[in-house]
């Protein structure tokens, strides 16, 4: 989740890594520490409760020259965010950083004896049982090895030691870790961006590998201590995509992008002239993907909202096809059977996420296609899918996820598209989607610039309020879900979303003073239905704000209309417009828009 960074080299570490952390500091995070270790194996521990300018103070008053660290931030697991709490965690002349859970700390903790625990982290225990393997005539990397063979559970972990000042041992199991090679100097670090800017060349580390890093060189192994051969990939991150470019936050930044972003996922897949849409990679042949029967798309959070909503285009376009949509954290423990001819989407912005990747795992066990619609290249599960699509939305910084929402969605329907062509059918349906998708991006660049000075007005009214209800019909029911989610994580106001015909099974005995309503309301079929339910809201004394793209009349407090071409994907103009309400509101109450409360970027623990 939070992040590793290293260092080893002739350059100064303690700046290297407070920089690297800064990189990561968008993943979320609660405290933050270095340790630097000199040639002799002075150690300097800094640590710090809350942000990496905290620990950045502390290292302008501890300066030190040491070409050899470790750094982290932590999303605490175990223990409270504290400075005893924060890593590096030292056992011995052993210091360690980690990121994930070690299960078995508990049975762990009782086997070392003579360590004095500092901290209520699992991560301690982790260094103490690396440190009573490592007596003097062991090397640390044998130590490391030796203790992650009696651990269970998920760790990236980076490993130094005040009597090997030469190297950084890095290991990992199902948590992300890559070795950027530079000229003399490596560095390590859980997400590409902390490599930024100090070299393009990199080592992805897989799960059950482990590398012992000096300034030269890096030799890998397996758990066996069988080497293995390692293979240098180019890293490709935009400086200027990691910078808010003159907004006040990366949240805003990302909504106002999603025309370019979307841009780039659509471009040479969607051809209106020859109406056709395609994958490049999703490594199957028409004759596969004719043969298809069942999808299931898999996934967390935004990305599972993601999938509902494209679940709904893709039995628009394919009659025959049966689809599921499943939570990740869920599916995964489920005895669930895949009928044949079955293909899996997993859906993730990080790649990297922990549930996601074990259902991927589990579905690929049982013999089942698996295709991956993830944004960041080179992840875990772009890597371990058997094919798939990169959405191309560039680095999402913002914990709270908005342009990769519409590009997963972008990114399933034109799977869906292919394989309607591939079945040769539902042609009628085709050429509407591949003409709305190839307008969408300027459809909702109009709409950004001409709704947010009002949205940013609407947000003063709905501030205030406690509660909210985001109620919508057929593709706008996932559409609500999305809305509550995101006015939930950064607003911190109480949402849920429903779909409206679901109102009078329950919710609507919430309705009072305390709770307002979006209504989400398409001048379709369903138009009439929707209203329905608006009357029923209103008739309660509701506080209702619409979002509709009708010019006709709606008898709501509050009414955003958005002017639109749109039909199939109007629903994801809609959640721009509710991405632009819970940024105003949780900018008008003051909260940390970009890394809200409690929350981390690319979930990585379970
Ligand atoms: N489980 C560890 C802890 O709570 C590491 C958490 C993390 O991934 O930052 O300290």
């Amino acid at each position: 989740m939070c992040g590793i960074v290293g260092y080893i080299g002739s350059r100064q570490a303690q700046s290297i890594l407070t920089g690297g952390l800064r990189r990561l500091e968008y993943r979320g995070y609660d405290s933050a520490g270095i340790v630097t270790l000199s040639e002799n194996g002075d150690a300097t521990l800094l640590r710090a409760k809350g942000k990496v300018a905290e620990l950045s103070s502390l290292t302008s008053k501890n300066s030190k020259v040491d070409g050899l660290g470790i750094g982290h931030t932590r999303w605490a697991t175990h223990g409270a965010p504290s400075e005893l709490n924060a890593h590096p965690h030292q056992a011995g002349d052993v210091y360690i950083v980690h990121n994930g859970i070690i299960e078995n700390y508990k049975e762990l903790k009782e086997e070392v004896s003579g360590h004095e625990f500092k901290s209520e982290t699992d991560t301690e225990v982790l260094a103490a049982l690396i440190n009573s393997l490592y007596d003097s005539d062991t090397k640390l990397e044998d130590a490391v090895t030796q203790a992650l063979q009696l651990t269970v559970g998920t760790y990236g972990v980076a490993v130094v030691s005040t009597r090997e000042t030469g190297k950084i041992v890095v290991a990992r199991q199902g948590s992300p870790l890559i070795i950027g090679v530079g000229s003399d100097e490596v560095l390590v670090a859980s997400d590409a961006s902390a490599l930024i800017g100090h070299t393009t060349e990199a080592i992805y580390l897989n799960d059950g590998e482990l590398a012992v890093c000096t300034a030269n060189n890096v030799e890998l192994r397996d758990m066996a201590s069988q080497p293995i051969s390692a293979k240098v990939e180019k890293i490709e991150v935009d400086m200027q995509a990691i910078q808010k470019q003159g907004y006040d936050h990366f949240l805003l930044k990302e909504i106002m992008e999603q025309p370019s972003t979307l841009r780039s996922t659509l471009n040479g897949r969607v051809i209106p002239e020859q109406h056709r849409a395609q994958l490049g990679g999703l490594n199957m042949t028409t004759d596969e993907l004719r043969t298809v029967e069942h999808v299931v798309i898999i996934g967390c959070g935004t990305a599972y909202y993601a999938g509902l909503l494209a679940a709904y285009n893709l039995e628009r376009l394919v009659e025959d096809l049966t689809i599921e949509v499943q939570v990740a954290s869920e599916f995964r423990y489920r005895s669930f059977h895949l009928p044949k001819n079955s293909v899996a989407l997993v859906v993730s912005q990080s790649g990297e996420t922990a549930d996601t990747l074990a259902c991927l795992r589990e579905i690929k066990r049982r013999g089942v296609k698996t295709l991956g619609v993830v944004n960041a290249v080179g992840s875990t599960i772009a890597r371990e899918v058997d094919g798939g699509v990169y959405v191309h939305a560039g680095p999402e910084i913002s914990v709270a996820s908005t342009k990769a929402f519409t590009s997963q969605v972008a990114a399933m329907t034109i799977f869906g598209l292919q394989l309607a062509q591939a079945k040769g059918i539902g042609l009628k349906e085709l050429d509407a989607y591949i003409e709305e998708l190839a307008v969408l991006p300027d459809e909702i660049e109009r709409i950004l610039a001409t709704k947010n000075d009002e949205l940013k007005e609407v947000a003063e009214t709905y501030a205030t309020y406690e509660h909210a209800l985001f109620l919508g019909r057929d593709t706008l029911f996932p559409v609500a879900l999305e809305g509550a989610l995101k006015l939930k994580e950064i607003s911190y106001i109480q949402a849920e979303g429903y779909a409206t015909g679901e109102l009078k099974h329950g919710p609507i005995a919430l309705i009072d003073d305390r709770f307002f309503e979006v209504m989400l309301i398409q001048d379709n079929w369903l138009f009439d239905k929707s209203l329905s339910g608006l009357a029923e809201v209103n008739a309660r004394g509701g506080h209702v704000l619409a979002i509709t793209d009708t010019q006709k009349e709606v008898d709501a407090e509050t009414v955003v209309r958005i002017d639109t071409t749109l039909d199939l994907l109007a629903p994801l103009v809609m959640n721009v417009i509710q991405q632009l309400l819970a940024y105003h509101i949780a900018v008008i109450k003051g909260n940390d828009v970009d890394q809200p409360r409690n929350l981390a970027k690319s979930v990585t623990v379970e």
